[in-house]
């Protein structure tokens, strides 16, 4: 099975108007939020957000995000879904064995909420396809597994302003952490992860525990909706790193780099 080199889309070209009665029955416990009421549900609605990898963090990402009426979500992954992929990959199914991921994923979101848009990637973007889809949304959220990846949505993400929710999680540990690149003093993601050529250890080569990558990926779709509402402080400029096996959150601080060749204006 080979890509198609298209998107798949669902999107009707809908312009959203005003809910209707199932849509406030679907919603009825967001809208109750004092951050939410209807206005926000309308906010989250009309939102788009641009989800890179239909993996283990990719699946609660884009989940909770259709469940939670985000009504606009780009999916991309290349890759087909494996057995060895089921333990953890919860938007797939044993069905979906040789699926593409990404066709897979947009199955399982729209059954899980047919009213919203989801546009499906089955395919790697290029640099440009990378920018223009990172401009037309307003939260990307990497859910990648090696440094080439993570290093080009940070570029696209600062390139065009958009903030960045990036995640990682591998044998029984997880970071989440935020980047908004239009405050100043925000570090960004290599900030954070010099580049030094070194990839990225794989779940493949070391293993993962499969609720981490649901913990860290939740975590990752709480902070889009709080990012899209406006709600709360968020973790910007924090990382948050989860150890299972001790059941403990650290909370770290992160400094901006000065000479960081991503976001630094020396460069
Ligand atoms: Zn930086």
């Amino acid at each position: 099975m080979g890509n198609s080199g298209i998107p798949t889309d669902s999107n009707t070209g809908t312009i959203r108007g005003i809910m209707n009665q199932e849509e406030k029955d679907r919603y009825s416990r967001q809208i109750k939020l004092q951050q939410v009421g209807e206005e926000g549900q309308q906010r989250l609605l009309m939102s788009r957000v641009l989800i890179v990898g239909m993996g283990g963090l990719g699946s609660p990402v884009a989940m909770y995000l259709a469940a939670a009426g985000v009504g606009n979500l780009v999916l991309t992954d290349y890759d087909h879904v494996d057995v060895s992929n089921l333990q953890r990959q919860i938007v797939h199914t044993h069905a979906d064995i040789g699926e593409l991921k990404a066709i897979s994923a947009r199955q399982t979101l729209i059954s899980l909420n047919p009213n919203v848009n989801v546009t499906a990637f089955d395919y790697e973007l290029d640099d440009s396809e990378l920018l223009e889809q990172t401009t037309l949304a307003d939260v990307l959220v990497d859910c990648t597994d090696n440094f080439t990846s993570r290093f080009a949505l940070n570029r696209a993400s600062i390139a065009t302003d958009t903030p960045l929710i990036s995640g990682a999680a591998i044998r029984w540990e997880g970071l989440v952490s935020t980047f908004l690149p239009t405050i100043e003093s925000s570090p960004c993601y290599q900030c954070l992860y010099p580049d030094t050529g070194i990839e990225a250890a794989t779940c493949a080569m070391e293993g993962v525990i499969a609720p981490i990558v649901g913990v860290i990926g939740t975590m990752q779709a709480l902070e889009v909706v709080n990012v899209l509402l406006k709600a709360g402080e968020g973790l910007n400029g924090r990382i948050l790193a989860l150890d299972g096996l001790t059941m403990e959150w650290e909370n770290i601080t992160l400094p901006k780099d000065p000479n960081c060749p991503a976001c630094s204006k020396q460069h």
